[in-house]
C-alpha cells in the first residue's frame, strides 16, 4: 500500500512503505496521519529517508532499524568488503534475532548483557553448535559501534554497550586456532609439494616458508618479488635471501545495483530492469569509495591487504628463492596478464577453492591425515578441514611455532608473519629488516634444499 488509505476502524489516514534493507531483507514501514496531506507528507519523506539511509529515520527506531542504517551509512563507507560482511553478519545472525525488536531508546546495558548470554548459550548457531568466543565479541563491538553511532545522532544519550558486561576473554586463542604442524610433518608437506612441482606445490611451499595468508599468496605478484635481495652470513656461510613485499592480496567483490535507489516494493524490479544485481547493466562493486583495488576476473580483484603498522617486507630464505626463481623462470611464457607469482597456464589467478583442496591432497600425501580422515573430509556432512583445525592457515602458525623454537624474538616473529594484532606484538621495537632476515636465517638452517626437480608449471 503505497499510497495513503482512509482506515475507517482507526478513523485515520493510513500508508505502508514497503523496501529492501541494505542487507536484503523486506523492511515495512507504516505512516498515520488525521488528514491525507499529512500522511502523503509523511510517506514522501519516509521514501526519501529509505532512497537515502536504506530504512526511514524513526524517532525511536528499533535496533534492527538503526542497525540497517548504520550498515549504510557507516559501515559501507568506513569498513573494507570483508569487515563490511563481518559486521553485517553480526548484524543479521547474532543481533537482529537476538534484541532486533526493541526500541533502541530502551536498551539497557543488562539487555546487551543478556544478548551475550543467550549468544554464549549452548546450541546457539544451531545443530547442537555453540558459538565461538571471538563471533560473540565481535556481535558485541559491532553493537557497540552502532550504539556509538545512535549517541553521535542523537538518538540515545549514551550507549548501552559500553557499559554492558563483557565475558572476560580467555587470554590465549582456542586450540584450533593454536594448533600447529610439527617441524617433520612441515617437512613433509613441503616435500609432498615439490613432488607436486605444479603451481599448488610451489605455492603451498611459499605460504609454508613466509607465512603469508592465503589471500596474500594468491595475489602474489612477480613485481613485488625481488630474488636478489640481501646476503647475509649463516654460520660461516653466505646466504642469499629474497624478499616479497605484500602490496596486494586476492579478494571476491561483491556486486550490487548502480542504477539508482532499490524500488519501493522489494518484488519489483530495480530501474535497469531486473531485480538481480549481476544484470544489472551498471552494476558496480559494493566497496567503499576509497578502496583501492585491480580486477583480475569478474569478481576478483587485487585489494591491499589488511594494514600492517610493522611493515609488509617479508624475507624469502635462499631454498624458497632458488625455488621461485625456477618457477618464474618455468611459467615465463605463459600468458600472464596481471603479472601474477602464481596462475593457471592461460593467466587466469588461482582460487582459494582448489587451493584448498590441493592442499587437502598434499597433507594426504604428506601423510598429515590418513586415507580414512581423507575420504571422511571428502565426504558431505562429515569433518571440515576447518572443523579439524586444518585449514591452510595451519603453515602459518606452524611458522611461528617454528621460529618460535628456533629461538626467535617474539617481536621479529610477529614483523616476519606481519601480526596485527597489538597484542601480539612489542610496542618498544621495531625490528630492522636485516634482523628479520637473521631470524629467517635460522628457519634457512634446518630446512633441505628443495629444488630437486624443476616445477612443473600446468598445461
Ligand atoms: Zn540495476
Amino acid at each position: 500500500m503505497h499510497r495513503p488509505a482512509w482506515d475507517p476502524r482507526r478513523k485515520r489516514w493510513r500508508a505502508v512503505l514497503t523496501y529492501k534493507t541494505p542487507d536484503g531483507r523486506t523492511g515495512r514501514h507504516e505512516v498515520v496521519a488525521v488528514n491525507q496531506a499529512d500522511c502523503l507528507r509523511k510517506l514522501n519523506a519516509a521514501k526519501e529517508q529509505v532512497a537515502k539511509y536504506g530504512t526511514p529515520v524513526t524517532n525511536n527506531p528499533t535496533v534492527a532499524a538503526f542497525a540497517a542504517r548504520w550498515l549504510a551509512e557507516v559501515a559501507a563507507e568506513t569498513h573494507t568488503p570483508n569487515a563490511y560482511d563481518a559486521a553485517r553478519a553480526s548484524v543479521n545472525h547474532q543481533i537482529v534475532p537476538t534484541i532486533g525488536k526493541r526500541r533502541i531508546q530502551t536498551l539497557l546495558p543488562s539487555h546487551v548483557t543478556a544478548m551475550r548470554k543467550t549468544l554464549e548459550a549452548p546450541g546457539f548457531a544451531g545443530d547442537g553448535k555453540t558459538l565461538s568466543a571471538s563471533v560473540v565479541k565481535h556481535a558485541h563491538s559491532t553493537l557497540n559501534r552502532i550504539c556509538d553511532y545512535a549517541v553521535a545522532e542523537r538518538v540515545i544519550p549514551d550507549n548501552p554497550a559500553r557499559k554492558a558486561e563483557r565475558t572476560r576473554q580467555a587470554s590465549q586463542p582456542t586450540t584450533t586456532e593454536r594448533q600447529a604442524l610439527t617441524s617433520d610433518q612441515l617437512l613433509a608437506v613441503i616435500r609432498a609439494s615439490i613432488a607436486r612441482g605444479d603451481v599448488f606445490g610451489i605455492l603451498t611451499v611459499f605460504k609454508a616458508l613466509t607465512g603469508l595468508r592465503q589471500s596474500e599468496a594468491l595475489g602474489a605478484t612477480l613485481a613485488d618479488l625481488q630474488l636478489d635481495a640481501e646476503r647475509t652470513t649463516v654460520n660461516g656461510e653466505t646466504l642469499s635471501f629474497g624478499a616479497y613485499t605484500v602490496n596486494w592480496q586476492l579478494q571476491d567483490l561483491r556486486r550490487e545495483h548502480g542504477c539508482g535507489n532499490p524500488p519501493d516494493d522489494p518484488n519489483e524490479a530495480w530501474r535497469c530492469g531486473y531485480r538481480r544485481h549481476g544484470w544489472c547493466p551498471e552494476a558496480t562493486w559494493r566497496v567503499p569509495s576509497w578502496y583501492e583495488k585491480r580486477q583480475l576476473k569478474g569478481a576478483l580483484h587485487l585489494v591491499r591487504p589488511k594494514m600492517s603498522k610493522i611493515g609488509k617486507v617479508v624475507p624469502l630464505i635462499p631454498q624458497l628463492t632458488e625455488l621461485l626463481r625456477l618457477w618464474a623462470a618455468a611459467t615465463k611464457d605463459q600468458p600472464n596478464p596481471h603479472g601474477l607469482l602464481f596462475h593457471h597456464a592461460d593467466g587466469t589467478p588461482v582460487i582459494p577453492k582448489l587451493d584448498d583442496r590441493a592442499w587437502l591432497e598434499t597433507i594426504h600425501a604428506a601423510e598429515v591425515i590418513n586415507d580414512a580422515t581423507l575420504e571422511a573430509i571428502k565426504g558431505k556432512g562429515g569433518p571440515t578441514l576447518r572443523s579439524m583445525g586444518l585449514t591452510g592457515h595451519i603453515s602459518r602458525h606452524t611458522l611461528v611455532t617454528l621460529l618460535g623454537e628456533l629461538e626467535v624474538p617474539t617481536a621479529i616473529i610477529s614483523r616476519i608473519v606481519r601480526h596485527t594484532d597489538e597484542r601480539t606484538t612489542d610496542g618498544y621495537r621495531h625490528p630492522h629488516v636485516a634482523e628479520l632476515t637473521t631470524g629467517m636465517g635460522r628457519l634457512a638452517a634446518v630446512i633441505p634444499t628443495l629444488a630437486i626437480e624443476p616445477p612443473k608449471p600446468s598445461e
